[in-house]
């Protein structure tokens, strides 16, 4: 094939020798070797170019593709949508005191089971379990990976081979991936469906106990609301149908409060030691959502349930690892202290009020139009707007914002989108009437100063 580079030729080009010199000579020749490949199949023989132009053009691949590999992988991002659980950005931010328990207690070896006064094994998560025990009210807890894990856990041990009764209002699906019923159906469970979508009764509840029911199930259905006709048996009524039939009262809340979060405008999150306290035998719920923590699933209630899962050998596949425990860990502490509002950053941005914000987002626009170069096409402005909560938490609550809208005379708002996107680190953005939009909620102040300079820096 004539007038392509040599796969030497362009590993001793500038950007083939930054390329090795970053991620090793022989990866360097593999994407060199991809991108001419690339470029043959392309080019074809038949087409007339330069030789200069070739070669251009194959350099152009290969940058490209370089900058594509880079921007892959995990990197820290500024978020800047207002959506404060946002899923794709790794939901709940930690707490300061959470990164230094990862970086300098659990990192290295630690006390994963590990007891230090009798120098013996120890049992896993010890102190977070005893925490949520504390801040819940329940006779013990056990730790999963997520919440889903927590759900398929505690059916697949107490209900498979039998059945689960469930309101048809609650056969939800949370995220896309997580589906009550096919849930309930890989745990080897038989679903029992009662009521109707928008009213079910504590008689429904009855009328379907049989001598293979197992449990009955309530799940909070999180990311949607039904309005209106509505009804459904409070938590006390159905324990009590669970305690008389004989069967388990499991309750999966999803994110699920620690605390009353009604003074932060959601009135209708469940508190988990509300529902322990109103009898249920089992509570699930996530620790990356209103709880403000990292990836865990946490199953709170009654010792003997939470004994036999310990002891069950489906806990080994599912157990969570130390990184996130020792952030679990200090979380929870924080909730102890009673210090989660000021100190957990899931609280401190719901609980941020617009007035706070406003002052933000006016002193961030003085400064953009300070620091931005002379002629420069951004125009700021401040807009009303809401935040979200996210998670699947809460969807009907409403927090009021103040956006900072952005346009520029010659760049589009999808161009200034992107541009803010690729920028080190990423700031993302939504979109909306032709404007980029800013939510100060979810920017932490010690982002502010390179978020200046990122979005200054767009020209
Ligand atoms: C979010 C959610 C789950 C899944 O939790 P993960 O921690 O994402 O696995 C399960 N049930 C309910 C009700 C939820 O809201």
């Amino acid at each position: 094939m004539h007038n392509l580079p040599s796969v030497s030729e362009l590993l001793n080009s500038p950007i083939g020798r930054e390329i090795a010199a970053r991620s090793g000579e022989k990866h360097a020749a593999d994407l060199i070797r991809a991108v001419i490949g690339e470029a043959r199949s392309e080019i074809g023989n038949n087409v007339e170019i330069s030789k200069t132009s070739v070669r251009a053009d194959v350099s152009a691949r290969l940058s490209a593709a370089w900058l594509s590999e880079q921007s892959g992988g995990t990197h820290r991002v500024i978020n800047a949508t207002g959506v404060v659980i946002h899923t794709n950005l790794g939901r709940a931010p930690l707490s300061e005191k959470a990164r230094r328990a990862i970086n300098d207690e659990a990192s290295g070896y630690c006390t994963l089971e590990y007891d230090i006064e009798t120098g013996n094994r120890g049992r896993r998560a010890a102190r977070a379990e005893e925490l949520i025990v504390e801040l819940t009210g329940a006779e013990s807890a056990i730790i999963v990976n997520n919440c889903a894990a927590a759900a398929f856990f505690v059916l697949s041990v107490f209900a498979s081979g039998g059945e689960v009764i469930i309101s048809r209002g609650e056969l939800v699906e949370i995220g896309g991936d997580f589906r009550v019923p096919d849930v309930l159906e890989q745990s080897g469970a038989t679903l029992v469906e009662v009521g109707t979508t928008n009213r079910t009764r504590g008689a429904d509840y009855r009328a379907a106990v049989t001598d293979r029911t197992r449990m009955i199930l309530r799940v909070h259905p999180s990311n949607y609301r039904i309005v209106g006709f509505t009804a459904s048996p409070g938590l006390t009524e159905l324990a009590e149908i669970a305690r008389v039939s004989n069967v388990l009262f499991y309750e999966d809340i999803g994110s699920g409060a620690l605390i009353d979060l009604s003074t932060f405008g959601l009135a209708d999150e469940p508190v988990v030691s509300r529902s322990i306290a109103a009898g249920a035998d089992v509570v699930t719920f996530s620790g990356d959502k209103l709880l403000g923590g990292p990836q865990a699933g946490i199953i709170a209630g009654r010792r003997e349930i939470i004994d036999r899962l310990r002891a069950h050998p489906l806990y080994r596949a599912l157990r969570v690892d130390k990184l996130a425990i020792a952030a679990l860990e200090a979380t929870l502490d924080s909730y102890r202290r009673d210090a989660a509002s000021s100190e957990v950053p899931v609280l401190q941005m719901l609980s941020m009020s617009k007035e706070v914000i406003e002052a933000r987002a006016r002193d961030l626009v003085e400064r953009l139009d300070a620091a931005k170069p002379k002629g420069s096409g951004l125009v700021a402005q401040l807009e009303d707007g809401v935040s979200a909560i996210g998670g699947g938490a809460a969807p009907a609550a409403e927090l009021a914002t103040k956006l900072i809208a952005i346009k520029h005379q010659t760049l589009s708002a999808a161009r200034l989108e992107q541009l803010l996107r690729m920028s080190d680190p990423g700031v993302i953005t939504r979109i909306a009437d032709g404007r980029v939009m800013i939510d100060l909620r979810t920017v932490s102040l010690n982002d502010e100063p390179a978020l200046l300079t990122l979005i200054a820096g767009v020209g």
